[in-house]
């Protein structure tokens, strides 16, 4: 199928983005690397009357370390954090994450800021920002407002983004030093969505945090002071859906084994 009729704008600037996203509202519809919102334009999932290319907003690109966080712009490529040495050295758990994220060409084109504002429950990055206690930096009309990962992932497809917003970047915190990460999923095919995803971090001695996505309608972080307090929790605090792969109670045993798996490298 082709795509309904749309208008077409390509801002130069946020405030022009801004401008336009207050204009059109529900109408309007923003385009990043399009991998996921072309096909739902050609299936008739999304029908928008404009859609707003970010592309050429440089702001929003970028990958940047200051003395306390790691910044990744919205328009970020999942190529770019793939490749990025500073992603290797600052937050190895989004740089052992990439190479699962769909295909070559996929992540050529792909955003980071895509991938969280669509909030797939079994995409990786987002995962990985509720792991590392990132924050989400939202404009709008109004300036500038951050939101945890905690409050930013909503449900379904849903997000702490309003109509008229843009999400501009997160800020991930520098881990401290001695920190570990582990990551792990299963999915039928490599490249495929996971049907159950894992991405840990010890933050220090006794304290590990946990997100585990494809699990539920949005990524559920656990956490404890060791692996065996994780998988004890696991069948407390998840509450895995049947979907496409497996039953609930399927896909809450594999979260249970890829825990197992995953987590035995952040023993203390
Ligand atoms: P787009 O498709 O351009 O936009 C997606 C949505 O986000 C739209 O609603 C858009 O309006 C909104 N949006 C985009 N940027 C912003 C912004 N800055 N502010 C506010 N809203 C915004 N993803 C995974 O995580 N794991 C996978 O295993 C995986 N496998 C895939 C396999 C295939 C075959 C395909 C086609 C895609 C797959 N994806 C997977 C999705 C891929 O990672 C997408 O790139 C990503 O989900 C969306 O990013 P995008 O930049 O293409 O966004």
């Amino acid at each position: 199928m082709k795509a309904p009729r749309f208008a077409y704008a390509r801002p130069a600037s946020v405030a022009e983005a801004l401008a336009l996203l207050d204009k059109y509202r529900d109408d309007a519809r923003i385009l990043a690397g399009g991998q996921s919102l072309v096909p739902m334009l050609n299936f008739r999932v999304a029908s928008p009357k404009v859609l707003v290319d970010i592309n050429r907003i440089a702001a929003l690109a970028g990958i940047k370390v200051t003395k306390t966080h790691v910044r990744i712009g919205a328009l970020t490529r999942h190529v770019e954090l793939e490749r990025s040495a500073d992603i290797a050295k600052h937050l190895p758990l989004v740089a052992s994450a990439m190479p699962h994220i769909a295909h070559p060409a996929i992540r050529n084109r792909g955003t980071f800021g895509g991938s969280c504002a669509l909030a797939d429950p079994a995409a990786e990055l987002p995962a990985c920002a509720l792991a590392l206690g990132a924050t989400f930096v939202i404009a709008g009309k109004k300036g500038e407002r951050r939101v945890a990962a905690e409050d930013f992932f909503q449900g379904l497809y849903a997000t702490a983004l309003k109509g008229g917003e843009l999400l501009v970047a997160a800020e991930f915190p520098l881990p401290k030093p001695g920190c570990k990460s582990a990551f792990g999923e299963l999915a039928r095919r490599h490249g495929d969505y996971a049907m159950v995803g894992v991405a840990g971090q010890r933050l220090a001695r006794n304290s590990l945090r946990v997100a585990f996505f494809g699990v539920g309608d949005r990524p559920e972080v656990v956490e404890a002071d060791t692996v065996d307090g994780i998988l004890a929790k696991v069948e407390i605090d998840l509450a895995p859906r049947a979907d496409l792969h497996a039953s609930a109670a399927t896909k809450l045993h594999l979260a249970k084994v890829l825990a197992g798996r995953v987590l035995g490298g952040l023993a203390a």
